[in-house]
């Protein structure tokens, strides 16, 4: 039996037109019915508004625009976005500050949404308030930052303060185009930057500067009781912990950030192609040739991103810091060599590389001229140029879910004597479906006090000693409400979830009881306490007691979540 029930629209508890009319005076005019963009184009699809909507379904910043969408459109069986009745199109903390508790005063349920990435549909809930933090996009570089309260016992650095509504594209253009040096951030431009500190982080090139959470010099949170709190390691200090990892919209709305920012190398650069076997045998070497290749040479701060195994190929799609062209082409020759020799495999595209001044990494004028195509620009007029996205990220724009699955792949399994391990279990697992290998998103091979930094974090620490995050999941296209022509199949959708399942079964046969990313992960993950935060989850759960009793913050599989029913509404136990 509920213990406590949240308020929903036609409720008599729920707010008069008056209160709401109230609330909107509060935040300055800033309260919204959000719409989807869509909404209407089923029955009207020839209006204006409609065309345009329809040929910006791909563009993520168009997408991000939105109060009511989220940049992915749902899951097979676990979640369909559905919009807020009314949401608060923030500008500053008062705003928030006010809907925190008007959300509070009415027993609604809240739902914060940043940059709308989450997989898990954690930023869209029905019948709930939302805080949409979009235009708190600000971004002040400095030169010597000492968190407040920290002055005896931090030295001033650089670092770098973003708005909760920013992306990583605001980030890299301010800290790194514009202003010359490195802060780590998401390898997707357009995802938010509070959500990706709370959910830990990881970048291209995290191998070498860790999780975007370890960069965390502090925040500013407005907690349950509407209390605008500065978080930072000597201030509320086990509240600082929780939001480094201790995954998005379960503590508070983070209002803005801080994180340290480091010199440029001189060098970033990609490594790009694909390689084929011409049998499951030739298959199998190569897989070791790959595992036993990356060990030796690539296991190390300087390389980064992924690997892709199919059933026949091995797709890479790397990149690397710190070296210069002619290094990186070094490091890979002995492979390139081997596959050429081997009449079993060929090239499906030549595996190519290009290194770059890293401070041109997420220049759009530089890509213009020396790569054109690799990076996207927001296409509408008036955009700002800096607002750009990988192509091959574009892929994920709304798409729908059919299952998405991911598993920390202990560094263990490198050994001499384990890789057969692992490549049997690559093998097996491509036999059901593709694999992703993030060798970015696991520490090891990082350096020391990297590792040290996220090991202070919320961060399930199976990250730690993880050489890679292994990622399986499949997709179709978006599901939007009142696109003209989605198309559904629930049963071939449900079909690829099963395919998914035997393949992640059989990577975890290698590699019992692995931990899983929070943000890239599982929607129906069972043992997901653990499984997202390992030894630290108790810790996590006496600080969601601490800073928000009543559970104001609910989010699925959000820490403290476990005494709420499915959907928020309900207390099932305090
Ligand atoms: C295309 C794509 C690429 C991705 N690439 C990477 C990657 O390279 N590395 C990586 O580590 N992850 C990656 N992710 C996962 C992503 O980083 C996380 O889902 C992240 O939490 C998204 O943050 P957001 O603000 O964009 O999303 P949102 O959906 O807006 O927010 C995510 C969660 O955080 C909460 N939240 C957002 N803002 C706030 C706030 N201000 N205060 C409190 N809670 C808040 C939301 O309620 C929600 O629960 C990717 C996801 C996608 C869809």
């Amino acid at each position: 039996m509920p213990t406590r029930s949240r308020v929903r629209p036609g409720d008599p508890a729920w707010p008069s037109a008056a209160t709401w009319q109230k609330l909107n005076q509060d935040v300055g005019g800033r309260l919204l019915k959000p719409e989807s963009p869509f909404a209407r184009c089923r029955v009207t699809p020839l209006t204006a508004a409609c065309s345009e909507a329809l040929q910006q379904l791909t563009n993520p910043y168009f997408i991000g625009d939105q109060p009511a969408l989220t940049q992915t459109s749902g899951w097979i069986d676990a979640w369909a976005l559905q919009s807020s009745p009314y949401g608060v199109a923030a500008r500053g903390t008062a705003d928030i500050v006010a809907a925190v508790n008007f959300a509070r005063e009415h027993n609604l349920r809240l739902v914060v949404k940043g940059g709308g990435h989450s997989y898990q549909g954690t930023s869209n809930a029905p019948d709930s308030l939302l805080v949409w933090t979009r235009h708190m996009n600000e971004v002040a570089m400095h030169e010597a930052f000492v968190a407040r309260g920290c002055a005896d016992m931090q030295v001033p650095q650089p670092a770098v303060t973003l708005g909760a509504g920013a992306m990583w594209s605001d980030a890299y253009n301010a800290v790194t185009t514009q202003g010359g040096r490195y802060v780590q951030g998401g390898g997707c431009a357009t995802v938010g930057v509070a959500g990706l500190v709370q959910s830990g982080g990881f970048g291209s090139f995290s191998k070498n500067y860790g999780t975007v959470a370890a960069g965390l010099l502090e925040a500013e949170i407005v907690t349950a009781d509407g209390k605008v709190r500065i978080a930072n390691a000597c201030t509320n200090a086990d509240l600082f912990w929780g939001i480094k990892g201790g995954g998005g919209g379960s503590l508070g709305v983070v209002t803005r950030v801080t994180l340290r920012t480091r010199e440029l190398p001189e060098t970033f650069g990609g490594m790009f192609g694909r390689i084929k076997a011409s049998s499951d045998d030739a298959y199998r070497v190569l897989l070791a040739r790959i595992v036993d290749f990356y060990q030796g040479a690539l296991f190390n701060r300087h390389w980064g991103e992924q690997i892709a195994f199919t059933s026949d190929t091995v797709n890479v799609s790397m990149v690397f810091q710190g070296l210069s062209q002619q290094q990186a082409e070094v490091t890979w020759a002995p492979l390139i060599d081997w596959v050429g020799a081997h009449k079993e495999y060929s090239f499906e595209r030549p595996l190519k590389l290009l290194a770059l001044p890293a401070r041109r990494f997420w220049d759009p004028e530089y890509f213009k001229h020396h790569a054109p195509g690799v990076l996207v620009a927001d296409d509408r007029p008036g955009s700002p140029a800096a607002h750009v996205v990988w192509a091959g990220d574009k892929e994920q724009v709304g798409w729908f879910i059919h299952s998405y699955q991911s598993a920390w792949m202990p560094a263990s399994l490198l050994r001499k004597d384990r890789q057969s391990q692992l490549v049997d279990a690559l093998f097996a697992s491509t036999r059901h479906w593709d694999v992703g290998v993030h060798f970015n998103k696991g520490l090891a091979g990082a350096p020391a006090d990297e590792i040290d930094a996220a090991r202070n974090t919320a961060t399930n620490p199976g990250a730690l000693s993880a050489f890679a995050l292994a990622i399986i999941a499949g997709s179709g296209s978006p599901t939007y409400a009142g696109l003209p022509d989605v198309i559904s199949d629930p049963a071939s959708a449900r079909a690829d979830a099963g395919r998914i399942d035997n393949a992640m079964a059989e990577l975890m046969r290698a590699m019992p009881g692995a931990g899983s990313y929070v943000s890239e992960s599982d929607y129906f993950q069972s043992d997901w306490q653990t499984a997202f935060w390992g030894t630290n989850y108790p810790k996590l759960a006496a600080v969601k007691k601490k800073y928000d009793p009543d559970g104001l913050f609910f989010v699925h599989h959000g820490v403290g979540s476990e005494a709420w029913s499915e959907d928020g509404f309900a207390r099932l136990r305090r």
